[in-house]
């Protein structure tokens, strides 16, 4: 069945720089101060006072443009590496200077792309998609509004503490296709960012926000197809709104072609629309309509001074940038052979689980197995104690030395074990000392004949196996391990190999 329509998506991602200070001033940047008490004329605007540009914000943006394969200030006309600051004007209570300072037709980085795994199971499969990016560049942040909602004709209030704060815009082209795929580019994002030290991207404290521009192409049966006008999606306040309300816009954009006769909506009565993500309602709303391209009357800023990024700040930023994720998924699929889906969990937990892992796989001499165990105790006992992996009490070599010991146990006796040494800060030996739960040594000739007793006992699991189910194999090896604690699984799974061949 040909598809109904096909929807097109391009993210516009904000995220605040990680710098002790602002980008013009000298500012501490950082959340939850007490309102306006992070200001001073610079970022207030007040008449007399000059911005200066703040070099460690640039270095991150940076960081983040070469991250991202963009190009660095690569301007037709202009020397390699010049970009400058622009004036984008425009009036808001919360913007003092009544413009922000921006970068608008030379922008420090452009025309890059971010590789992201759309395989409709990622969890067995890596389908690499390119999604490009148009621009990355740097600006400054406006103040905060807040405002009363008591329905009482409260205040509004200005806080200004964010004025100026270093900001990265990224651009991305609209290459995204599905709720998922944006989710997904999100994430990546995301990850590098954090990575690199260039952003905590906290959703909630407004350190990462992201604006989807979304609409769809409906083919006809000429071979052609409909656009429908664009719609800029704001509100958006985590990457679950970024999903629903996608698929809700395209979902109505779907309707409202649908039900359009006359062809006024399908032929472009509005250029783009700006709608808002009410997250309770589960809906978008109507906020205006743009007939034509804001006019924010750009032009240099006279106060600031282009900038030249030469080879060699390039070169050193590039030098200190360490594996980026993507490069790090393939490493570990290629030296430890994990599958792309083990490769991604670790990456996605961050570089301090990966070196976690690389100790115990280096002390084990298993890769596979490191990173099983990790996922099956570690990451579970992680997220009970609502810990990070630096503050797990078991390093890499007591844990090296723990999945020796306890080889033979079943996964329950294991993570009663560990969470034993968790509890009781022991080591493995002592853990196994108190709880009495430690390999046992069987004797071949026993176990075989308790396997041969368990084959008996159970005809059904023979009969289905017999079939072709495996489980059903899996079901002997379980009984004998539960009757017989403490024994081998690998030498029992073995035992009912060769039982069930003979059965
Ligand atoms: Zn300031």
């Amino acid at each position: 069945m040909a598809e109904t329509y096909k929807i097109v998506i391009g993210l516009e991602v904000h995220v605040q720089l990680l710098t002790k200070t602002k980008l013009f001033c000298g500012c501490r940047n950082k959340f939850g101060l007490p309102p306006n008490s992070a200001t001073c004329p610079v970022c207030l605007g007040l008449p007399g006072s000059l911005p200066v540009m703040n070099r460690e914000a640039f270095r991150l943006a940076l960081k983040a443009a070469l991250a991202l394969n963009c190009r660095i200030a690569s301007h037709p006309g202009h020397p390699p590496g010049f970009t400058k600051w622009d004036r984008k004007n425009y009036y808001y209570p919360d913007l003092p200077k009544n413009y922000q300072i921006s970068q608008y037709d030379l922008p420090f980085s452009h025309d890059g792309w971010l590789e992201i795994n759309v395989a409709r199971d990622p969890k067995k499969e890596f389908t690499p998609k390119r999604i490009g990016i148009i621009r990355a560049h740097l600006e400054e942040d406006a103040g905060k509004n807040t405002h009363d909602e008591s329905g009482r004709g409260g205040d509004t209030r200005v806080d200004l503490n964010r004025t100026g704060t270093p900001l990265l815009e990224i651009v991305s082209h609209p290459d995204l296709n599905t709720p998922e795929e944006a989710i997904t580019y999100l994430e990546e994002v995301r990850l590098m960012l954090r990575e690199l030290g260039v952003s905590d991207c906290e959703m909630q404290e407004g350190s990462l926000r992201c604006d989807a521009n979304v609409n769809i192409h409906v083919p006809q049966p000429d071979g052609t197809h409909h656009e429908t006008p664009l719609v800029e999606i704001k509100n958006l306040n985590s990457f679950r709104a970024v999903g629903r309300a996608i698929k809700y816009e395209a979902e109505r954009q779907y309707e409202e072609f649908r039900k359009d006769t006359r062809g006024e909506y399908r032929f472009g009565k509005w250029l783009k629309e700006t709608r808002g993500w009410d997250d309770t309602r589960g809906q978008t709303e109507g906020q205006r309509h743009k007939e034509e391209a804001a006019d924010y009357r750009y032009f240099p800023d006279p106060d600031l001074v282009p900038v030249v990024v030469s080879q060699e700040q390039i070169a050193a930023v590039k030098a200190e940038m360490g594996e980026l994720p993507q490069q790090q998924r393939s490493r570990l699929v290629g030296q430890y052979g994990l599958t792309a889906y083990d490769a991604g969990v670790l990456t996605a937990k961050g570089r301090r689980t990966v070196a976690y892992f690389e100790a115990v796989a280096a002390a084990v001499g298993d890769g596979k197995t490191a990173a099983n165990r990790m996922s099956d105790l570690i990451f579970p006992a992680l997220s009970d104690r609502r810990e990070e992996i630096d503050a797990f009490p078991v390093p890499p070599a007591g844990f090296a030395d723990f999945l020796k010991k306890t080889g033979p146990l079943s996964k329950q006796d294991r993570v009663h074990l560990l969470g034993h040494m968790l509890d009781h800060g022991a080591d493995v030996d002592r853990a196994m000392e108190a709880t009495g739960i430690k390999p046992q040594t069987f004797d071949e000739g026993t176990l075989r004949a308790k396997v041969a007793e368990a084959v008996a006992a159970n005809p059904k699991a023979v009969a289905d196996f017999k079939k072709g189910k495996d489980a059903a194999k899996m079901s002997i090896v379980g009984a004998v391990m539960k009757a017989n604690r403490g024994v081998p699984n690998d030498v029992v799974r073995r035992l009912v190999d060769e039982e069930l061949a003979k059965a």
